[in-house]
């Protein structure tokens, strides 16, 4: 956008938040720039707002406000602030919406505070103990301190530094109350990278001057991707840039810090919502005054107002945790891709599981490709092997098939660990009442309610609705007749300690019972072979080296392969790929166990094969035929109520209304994935059209002519992750 003439007496100032903006305020005798914070009048408040333009003239002059104060803190950088129009244009959402994204509020918007040190001042004491003596004789050095580290360095009472001070000949200083984060150390401690890292890390390092570039850095787990691209970044921060890194959530380990530290030196800056928010304020600023050079986050992360961006890592590029589903509708990977090309620089996307976009794109030529082809070292790429449950059953009531069964046990007297993949939390998924079939669902949402053992609680994962299990069905009202059908990792859990009740075995899941803290506790006594098995669901899968691990049973292949979803298939093969390779990380060869009821599905051959880019091209086929994703391009309309017949009836009326369009169809509406959730109901509509399409803009005529009624919420949710 335009830069404001330095005559013009009006500017536009977009507000975060949902109000349709930027509206235009008197500059009030300020100098003001686009990007510049600001606080406007607004109503009988004040508000935070950014200089986004010159006034666009569309109220009077003499009726404008004025802005009433600038902050003292540095502009949003004009990338930033593109970025922010590009995205509101592309996501169907208003500007105010996507900049709340990269405002923060309060302390990161004041001066930093201040506090005083201590130096050597220009006069002389009148009256020299041997104290002070000590105090002027170190004071030599030049440096600034407290008056509690003097007393301290110099062995004396905080009475004789202040009589110092008094004295003039220790003189104040003013400096930041916080110090500035550490400088990472690109010499700290390189790896000598193999001649494959090498020639990836030196096509990386020549994309740092060559303006934008995407880059699908493709290679199996081990194969030294982090390594690779910390050569990247650490070729930006010579060049005195800025680099960003990407990771999913439950990626941002304590491990992956570590790693950066033994690198780097110190530890970069974090970003997700681990972080305090008195933290974040400060990162924020630290970013923002370029103190802050390499920043680790998850992906709200890219909206930080760094000044000089060079580089953007997407590891896990393919992870689902990159899509924001609520609020702001958005997928991280895609706008961090399109930061890149607003800011002239490199993005690498890394993983070994690529998303069928990026791999298109790679074999298209729109991005590079670079592959790692083997594990580093002596760690090969563990065996795969499917048991078909439908011949090799577990004995009834439980869930590990003998020849799984068998495996543990030859890990367990080899000294080696195990981990037992199931994604899906707490004791059952399902409670039946073998009576009447009644199931036990949540009240608001079109959901069963899990059981959870050790809080003797049936909850729901959606809304969080919990109750205690019932001893008579609510149905038929039989007693004692609701029983716990499928497993959850509890149940798992209670099966391997019957089975192994002298094994030292754990739980990994997100579950509100055992926390962030006691999960990553469980992962590190993992990495520290203080567990036999562990029983994990996707938390596992990702970002943790498990030196000892050998054998991967995976209970349920075939979670998440049902209703047809190309997506979830997608996914599946990923995070089975995934899983599969935590086993034989190190200098033991490992192996990985697939309980399936479809051997013969091509995504298990290929699993079971290690062909991952068959199960890439077959998928890929498939999509091309049908017109899917990404040759071909999806937007989601979700509808939701807590009245049904409102949002039944505005539903009718939008189906109506569908514009006409060649190479747009539109599909619905149907019940959304979750058609109750929260106790609302919610409806969905899809719109497929061809690859080269404006899809924002159909989608916008559309809402145009028939915008929702009050009480109906209705969200736009543009590439959607899932098809059906
Ligand atoms: P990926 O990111 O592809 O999973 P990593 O970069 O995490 O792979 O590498 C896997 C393991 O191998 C890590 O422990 C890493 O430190 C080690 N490693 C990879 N490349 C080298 C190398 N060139 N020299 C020493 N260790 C390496
Ligand atoms: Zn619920």
């Amino acid at each position: 956008m335009d830069d404001i003439p330095a005559t013009a007496d009006s500017v536009s100032v977009l507000l975060p938040g949902g109000a349709p903006g930027p509206f235009d305020y008197a500059k009030g005798g300020l100098d003001l720039k686009r990007g510049d914070i600001v606080e406007v009048p607004l109503g009988r408040r004040a508000a935070l707002g950014v200089v986004w333009g010159p006034g666009t003239g569309e109220v009077p002059r003499e009726k404008l406000k004025p802005v009433a104060a600038r902050f003292d803190a540095p502009p949003l950088p004009a990338v930033l602030c593109d970025l922010v129009d590009w995205m509101a244009g592309y996501v169907v959402a208003p500007p105010g919406a996507v900049l709340a994204l990269a405002l923060r509020s309060g302390e990161a918007l004041a001066p930093p505070k201040l506090k005083t040190l201590y130096r050597r001042g220009p006069l002389e004491p009148a009256r020299l103990t041997p104290q002070r003596q000590r105090v002027i004789d170190l004071a030599a050095d030049g440096l600034a301190r407290t008056p509690a580290d003097w007393a301290e360095l110099a062995h004396v009472g905080v009475a004789t530094v202040k009589g110092l001070i008094d004295a003039g000949a220790l003189e104040g200083v003013e400096v930041p109350a916080f110090s500035p984060p550490p400088s990472p150390d690109p010499d700290h401690a390189g790896v000598d990278l193999s001649p494959a890292q090498r020639a990836a890390a030196e096509a990386l390092i020549a994309a740092l001057d060559g303006g934008f570039s995407a880059t699908l850095l493709d290679g199996v787990t081990g194969s030294g991707k982090t390594e690779t691209y910390f050569e990247a970044v650490a070729a930006c921060l010579k060049r005195g840039g800025q680099a960003l890194i990407l990771l999913p959530e439950i990626a941002l380990t304590h491990q992956f810090m570590e790693r950066f530290e033994a690198r780097f030196g110190c530890r970069p800056s974090e970003w997700h919502s681990d972080v305090k928010s008195s933290e974040r304020s400060r990162t924020w600023r630290q970013v923002a005054e370029g103190e802050a050079r390499i920043v680790v986050g998850a992906r709200s992360a890219l909206f930080l107002p760094f000044p000089d961006l060079r580089l953007v890592i997407v590891d896990e590029e393919h992870d689902s945790a990159f899509k924001q589903e609520e609020g702001v509708v958005y997928h991280a990977r895609d706008m961090a891709v399109m930061r890149a090309r607003l800011g002239g620089f490199p993005i690498v996307l890394a993983s070994a599981t690529p998303s069928l976009e990026s791999w298109v794109n790679a074999a298209q030529g729109r991005y590079r490709h670079l592959s790692l082809p083997a594990r580093f070292g002596v760690a090969v790429m563990p065996a795969i092997a499917l048991i078909d449950l439908r011949r090799q059953r577990p004995p009834s009531g439980r869930f590990l098939s003998p020849p799984l069964e068998e495996a543990i046990e030859t890990a367990l007297s080899r000294g080696e660990q195990s981990l037992l993949f199931l994604n899906r939390r707490g004791y059952a998924p399902l409670n039946i009442c073998q009576a009447c079939g009644h199931r036990i669902e949540c009240p608001n949402c079109s959901s069963w309610l899990v059981e959870h053992r050790f809080r003797m609680k049936l909850a729901c994962h959606h809304c969080g609705y919990e109750r205690a299990k019932p001893h008579a069905c609510p149905q038929c009202g039989a007693e004692n007749s609701i029983a716990s059908s499928g497993p959850g990792v509890e149940r798992i859990a209670e099966e391997v300690a019957h089975l192994w009740p002298e094994a030292r075995t754990a739980i990994a899941s997100s579950d509100v019972l055992h926390g962030p803290r006691q999960t990553q506790d469980a992962l590190e006594r993992m990495a520290a072979g203080q567990i036999d098995i562990l029983i994990g669901t996707q938390i596992v899968a990702k970002g943790h080296n498990f030196p000892n691990l050998t054998l991967v049973g995976v209970v349920d292949a075939d979670l998440g392969l049902s209703g047809g979803d190309p997506r979830a298939r997608e996914r599946t093969f990923q995070l089975l790929h995934q899983v599969a390779g935590r086993a034989g990380r190190a200098d033991k060869p490992g192996r990985a166990l697939l309980q399936t009821h479809q051997p013969d599905d091509r995504l298990m051959q290929a699993i079971a094969a290690g062909d991952r880019d068959r199960f890439l091209a077959a998928e890929m086929e498939d999509r091309e035929r049908l017109g899917f994703p990404p040759f071909g391009r999806f937007a989601a309309l979700i509808l939701s109520s807590a009245d049904e017949g409102l949002v039944d009836a505005y539903a009718r009326d939008l189906a109506a209304a569908a514009p006409q369009a060649d190479g747009a169809s539109v599909w619905g509406p149907a019940p959304a994935l979750m058609a109750r959730l929260r106790g609302r109901t919610r409806l969905r509509f899809l719109v497929k059209t061809v690859r080269n399409f404006r899809i924002q803009d159909f989608v916008r005529s559309w809402l145009a002519a028939c915008p929702p009624p009050g009480k109906v919420r209705l969200s736009v949710d543009i590439d959607p992750q899932s098809f059906l």
